[in-house]
């Protein structure tokens, strides 16, 4: 029996890359593909068609744009290990390995919107914001809030992930997981920290559905680093906010503890290392 062949189109500017989706609004966007081929490949996805970002040129880089760090869609996680916001850096330098780093992309690690993918608590954490991009032109919106279940986020049909904008800050940040083992491993839990004007911001992942963040966890965070509260204080107010998944990795219980010990390890670094300067 024959089979008709996928479509498979490969764009080489953002313009030809949305005319190639509203042509075929059922294809599957790739860009590093290490989500989308694995997926394939065990069954999880089907595809009628795929259009491919990794000739769009105008996608990858990192640039300092208004005091924002922006950062293209397509810009490969090993990139961004290089990049000055020290939580990024440190959330790209611990996904995967260093091959998997080569062709995986910011873009598709958002866009996939697993609670455990690495760079999501270090966008949350930094109060990123996103740039969408169709036909009718381009819409800036918060990353909070951006993915509203685990692998469902706000694109719009034919719309595209151009670029990711980070605020620039001359705080700390910072980026930890923990997994069964370090390298190849998603996290079991993980979080974020930035740390600025003696406030702390934190974020968490595999804590909930989607990545999470609260203000009750912040005002502890803040109050452990200015010596207002101690570590248990902390540890309480993050049981209070997260929802981890109960699954074969991990319990739920186990989670809770993990984040409540992360939560507090981050602040701890951010009063010591943050208080250097670093
Ligand atoms: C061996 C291995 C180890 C891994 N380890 C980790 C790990 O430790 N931590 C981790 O977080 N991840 C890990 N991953 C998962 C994966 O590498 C990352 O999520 C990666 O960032 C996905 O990027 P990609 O460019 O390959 O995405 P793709 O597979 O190309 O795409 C992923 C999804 O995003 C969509 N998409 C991509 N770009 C855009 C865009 N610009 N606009 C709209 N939609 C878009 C695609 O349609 C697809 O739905 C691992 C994968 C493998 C194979």
């Amino acid at each position: 029996m024959l089979l008709a062949a996928p479509r498979f189109a490969l764009p080489e500017t953002v313009t030809e890359a949305l005319a190639a989706l509203a042509e075929r609004p059922d294809a599957v966007v790739v860009a590093g593909g290490t989500e989308v081929m694995p997926d394939l490949l065990w069954r999880n996805r089907t595809a009628a068609g795929f259009v491919s970002l990794r000739r769009v040129a105008g996608l990858r880089g990192v640039s300092s744009v208004d005091g924002e760090l922006v950062v293209g869609a397509g810009t490969p996680v090993a990139a961004l290990t290089a990049v000055p916001d020290a939580g990024l850096r440190s959330a790209a330098s611990s996904l995967g390995t260093p091959l998997v780093r080569t062709e995986a992309t910011i873009g598709g690690n958002v866009v996939s919107a697993l609670p455990y993918r690495n760079l999501l608590p270090a966008l949350l954490a930094s109060g990123a914001t996103l740039e969408l991009t169709s036909a009718a032109g381009t819409r800036t919106v918060p990353f909070d809030g951006f993915v509203t279940a685990p692998g469902r986020t706000g694109l719009a049909e034919g719309e595209l992930l151009t670029a990711v904008r980070l605020p620039a800050h001359t705080g700390f940040a910072d980026y930890t997981k923990v997994g069964r083992r370090n390298a190849q491993f998603v996290a079991t839990v993980s979080a974020a920290i930035v740390s600025r004007d003696g406030a702390a911001r934190l974020a968490f992942g595999n804590a909930a559905p989607t990545p999470l963040r609260s203000d009750d966890v912040d005002a502890a965070a803040t109050a452990l680093l200015d010596g207002r509260a101690d570590a248990g204080d902390l540890r309480a107010a993050v049981a209070a906010a997260v929802d981890p998944p109960d699954d074969p990795i991990a319990s739920a219980g186990y989670r809770r503890h993990a984040l409540g010990v992360l939560a507090v390890r981050l602040v701890t670094r951010a009063a010591v290392d943050g208080g250097l300067g670093s």
